[in-house]
């Protein structure tokens, strides 16, 4: 078996997390390796596709950048409730607080390694800074950066088993193209991403349809990283049950559909294939309410729904998959072409939604009240009737984005064990954790933690190796 053994650290991953550690272990003077699974062409993992970080904009100096927020006004308190409120309380609220405390200092951090953004203001019926780029360039930027630092990167390289000297983290196995190799380093940082691209894997945790369900992201997000950690004694937590699933175009590849939401469903109405309501869609913002709805969606008969709107709200709507908007002059007809089990039933449920409106001034950009009254579902915003054609219609499905489960990790991005004690020498961070996501997810924050996390990651990591006598 081939030995390499000239590193402080390896980060077994390329995502946002790996990335941030990968930096900043380069940065604080460790020697750095990192383990890409993917070859490099499909390098970075979810990040790759991801676009938007939630940042706590008062807490965030980007105008020394020449960068300013359309929105200025978000706390990291705000934050903080957003994540509760989302997660329904459940999320650890010691991570949560660790990530609105550092998120803003971290992007400043991310600027400084080369990371451009674009701060378009966003229109999605709530105040929240938000800093936009293409996943793909983040990718590239960090990668130069860190290997401009001195980190070495390695693609095709698959960790698969921590290796330990007296109960201390001495490195790890990886299977390559070449073999095994051992890969020795007093420090091992797993940021490897999730499950949800393992078909077994949703089986076991979703249900026995899920194997169908279409992937938003990388397709080699399989869960080696967490059971190499699980399997070294680390603690599983968080709900495994649980995941972000979105609403996404039904057209969308299996794998690695990425871009592929339907926005603005929340000013119309989704029906089934039944011709039927089944959520609220004005319950909240989309960015509160597109990473549930897609579970939804997918529970419902054929595992697909279908938005139905009218001429006036056709500008509200953004569709960035392949799948294209169905257009006609009664909802029947749209329902009928999009290939809805029952039209007649779709038609007839939007009547009844519109004669249970009563709206007043129409806002896109906030909880506007426009709510109906009287039916078994209710919409509680932008209720609008749908009657002016022609009308609209797209079909969704259920895509997932990522898992909620995953290692326990401590603020410090330490790797515990099933007691809670750290395990020495070994790190996690990102979607590779578990602890912080709960039935919901609020948009934006998948990236922050990733960035955040890698980050404490590599700093305890640095911390840990100057100390002589562990
Ligand atoms: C389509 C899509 C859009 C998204 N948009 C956003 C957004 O706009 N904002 C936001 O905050 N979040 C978004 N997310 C979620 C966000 O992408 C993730 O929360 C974040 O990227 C997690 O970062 P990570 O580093 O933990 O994992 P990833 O970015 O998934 O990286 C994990 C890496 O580990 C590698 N790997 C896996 N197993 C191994 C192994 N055994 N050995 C070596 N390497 C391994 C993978 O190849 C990958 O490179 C989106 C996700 C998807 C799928």
């Amino acid at each position: 078996m081939t030995t390499v053994s000239d590193q402080d650290a390896v980060v077994v991953g390329c995502g946002m997390a790996g990335l941030s550690a990968a930096n900043r272990a380069a940065e604080l003077g460790l020697d750095v390796t990192v383990l890409e699974k993917a070859p490099e062409e499909h390098r970075g993992g979810h990040t790759r596709f991801s676009e938007s970080f939630r940042v706590a904009s008062s807490d965030a100096d980007l105008e020394q950048y020449g960068y300013e927020f359309d929105i200025d006004d978000y706390s990291p308190d705000e934050f903080y409730d957003d994540v509760m409120k989302q997660t329904n309380g459940r999320a650890d609220k010691e991570l949560a607080r660790t990530i609105v405390d550092n998120i803003g200092p971290t992007v400043e951090w991310l600027t400084e390694r080369g990371v451009e953004w674009d701060m378009e203001p966003l229109n999605v019926g709530y105040t929240v800074a938000r800093t936009f780029f293409e996943g793909e360039e983040l990718v590239t930027d960090l990668v130069d950066a860190a290997e401009q630092t001195g980190a070495t990167f390695h693609y095709g390289t698959e960790a698969r088993e921590l290796v330990f000297d007296d109960g201390a983290v001495a490195g790890l196995r990886a299977r390559t193209d070449g073999g095994i190799v051992e890969f020795r380093a007093e420090t091992v940082i797993v940021a490897a991403g999730g499950y949800e691209s393992s078909e077994e894997k949703r089986t076991r945790y979703y249900g026995s349809d899920y194997d169908a369900m279409k992937v938003r992201g990388s397709r080699y997000n399989t869960g080696e990283g967490i059971e190499m950690v699980l399997d070294a004694g680390g603690r599983a937590t968080g709900q495994w049950g649980g995941a972000h699933m979105a609403l996404i175009d039904s057209d969308s590849p299996d794998y690695e559909g990425g871009a592929n939401r339907v926005d603005g469903y929340q000013y119309g109405v989704l029906l089934n294939n039944e011709g039927e309501r089944f959520f609220d869609e004005g319950e909240d913002a989309r960015a509160h309410t597109y990473a549930k709805l897609g579970r939804l969606i997918f529970e419902e008969p054929g595992h697909e729904a279908f938005i139905v709107i009218d001429d006036p709200l056709r500008n509200h709507m953004r569709a960035t998959g392949p799948g294209g908007w169905v257009r006609g002059d009664t909802v029947e007809a749209v329902l009928g072409e999009l290939g809805c089990d029952a039209p007649a039933a779709g038609a007839a449920t939007v009547e009844a939604f519109n004669a249970a409106c009563d709206p007043g001034e129409f806002d896109p950009d906030s909880l506007d009240g426009n709510d109906t009254d009287g039916l078994d579902t209710e919409k509680s915003n932008w209720a609008l009737p749908i009657d002016e054609p022609p009308f609209y219609g797209y079909c969704v499905t259920g895509g997932i984005t990522f898992g909620f489960g995953g290692a326990a990790q401590d603020t410090r991005a330490r790797a515990l064990d099933t007691v809670g004690r750290p395990i020495s020498g070994l790190y996690v961070a990102g979607n590779t954790t578990g602890g912080l996501f709960f039935d919901n997810y609020p948009g934006g924050t998948g990236l922050a933690n990733a960035a955040v996390f890698g980050k404490i990651a590599a700093e305890e990591a640095a911390d840990y190796l100057a100390v002589d006598d562990r």
